[in-house]
């Protein structure tokens, strides 16, 4: 899930998700709301959009709209579950097949993956939705339908960035868009939290890995673009001892007791709100019954940072808390001679990265923004771009266009409206912009 953290849009729509996360930088919006002289790039991306197969293509995905959310809706309709995307995975496939994309194929991972080539050498890049929803086995994935809404659990996010990339693959080869390099469209499994990020894992740590040069992931409603990217560890921490008798037994360690004095440390940490850090014991659990000392204790602990450094920094912090607090409930009860042990098991880790704002694939994107009339603000948030920005690769996630609401839940919908089709126009001027037409 791409999670906003804006909600005012120029352009009159409003980004799927505003839950929290930061501002935008102020100075974009100053520079989107007054115009001036075009920059070169902005100049250079207006003539983009006048060049004759990249209009056509603006003509087609408006007129031929009803075929974006025929995909949209129909792709929806196939369950991706976390690790179980692969029906999903080779409807995708079949699709790209369909359209004439080339060497399409499934990786080990379960990524689909084609290639579109250019009429000449240059840059690589990859586009790419994800698959996967975080919906279980046996969701009803019915999408219903009322005028330009469509409902059902995962239809914005993210059948609306598959549908959208589809819409663009679907153009650049009916007009033949004269472009330079490589395209790689991608349907990725693992975005999702269960997941957690292992199709880019896989790209990003495979053989491709030295042969893509910029990274585009579609994901999430309205418009905006994420440039920042929040990384994440998370842990399942247990607390072990023998256990026993909560009268007879008393006067030993308690796992439940240390786990208590580990999550009050934690409570305390110092966090910096620049670059933000954040910690969260998010579950906790153990124990058989009131009266027994528990033989475990629980818990699931989550660190996010913008900054790599700042996450490894707090990271630091909780492990050290972790074990002081089996060193202090030992030292309670130095007469025991029950073990008491911390097993700290990693559930997730999301790299941190960022693309920055004076990077070219961040300035197209803006300058695209431009020559369409809409506004997009920069945004910080946990997406499949977190991968090749930790690897400092030039990465951005861009939403799709229309209106998303309630995403993650089981009455997720997406909202069309009257210019649902300026989504994928959008993403196909970055697009061209970055690989350059002519
Ligand atoms: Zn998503």
């Amino acid at each position: 899930m791409r999670s906003t953290r804006f909600a005012s849009n120029a352009g009159g729509m409003l980004p799927a998700l505003c839950v929290s996360l930061l501002a935008a930088a102020p100075a974009t919006a100053a520079a989107q709301a007054t115009p001036a002289k075009p920059t070169a790039l902005e100049a250079s991306v207006d003539k983009l959009a006048k060049h004759a197969t990249v209009a056509t293509a603006f003509i087609a995905l408006q007129n031929d709209n009803a075929w974006t959310l025929d995909q949209q809706a129909s792709i929806c309709q196939i369950p991706a579950p976390p690790f179980k995307e692969q029906a999903r995975a080779a409807e995708y496939a079949k699709r790209f097949r369909e359209l004439g994309v080339q060497n399409v194929r499934i990786d080990k991972e379960g990524n689909v993956i084609g290639e579109i080539r250019g009429n000449r050498p240059g840059p690589t890049l990859l586009l790419a939705g994800h698959l996967d929803t975080v919906f279980p086995e046996g969701t009803d994935v019915r999408v219903k339908r009322e005028g330009t809404k469509l409902t059902a659990p995962g239809i914005g996010d993210d059948c609306r960035g598959l549908a959208v990339v589809l819409s663009v693959a679907r153009q650049v080869i009916t007009q033949k868009i004269p472009f330079a390099g490589k395209l790689l469209v991608v349907g990725n499994v693992g975005e999702e939290g269960p997941g957690n990020l292992r199709g880019m894992r896989a790209i990003f740590g495979g053989p491709m890995r030295d042969s893509i040069d910029m990274f585009i992931s579609v994901d999430g409603t309205g418009f905006g673009i994420t440039n920042g990217g929040v990384g994440s560890n998370r842990y399942r921490v247990h607390y072990k001892g023998p256990g026993g008798h909560s009268y007879g037994a008393f006067g030993m360690p308690n796992p439940m007791h240390a786990m208590g004095r580990a999550i009050a440390k934690i409570a305390d940490l110092e966090a910096s709100t620049t670059p933000k850090v954040t910690f969260n014991v998010g579950i906790v659990s153990g124990g058989t019954s009131v009266n027994s000392i528990p033989f475990e204790a629980i818990m699931e602990v989550d660190l996010r940072s913008e900054t790599a450094a700042a996450l490894a920094e707090i990271d630091a912090r909780l492990q050290k808390a972790l074990r002081e607090a089996v060193t202090e409930e030992k030292a309670r009860w130095p007469q025991s001679k029950a073990a008491l042990s911390v097993v700290i098991d990693t559930i997730g880790l999301r790299p941190a990265g960022s693309t920055p704002d004076s990077s070219l694939i961040v300035r197209t994107s803006l300058a695209a923004a431009r020559t369409m009339s809409i506004y997009t603000p920069l945004t910080i948030s946990s997406t499949d771009a977190n991968v090749p920005m930790n690897l400092r690769i030039p990465a951005v996630t861009l939403d799709g266009g229309g209106r998303g609401t309630g995403a993650h839940s089981l009455d997720e919908s997406y909202d069309d409206r009257a210019d649902g089709y300026k989504g994928p126009q959008y993403v196909l001027l970055v697009v061209m912009g970055l690989l350059g037409v002519k």
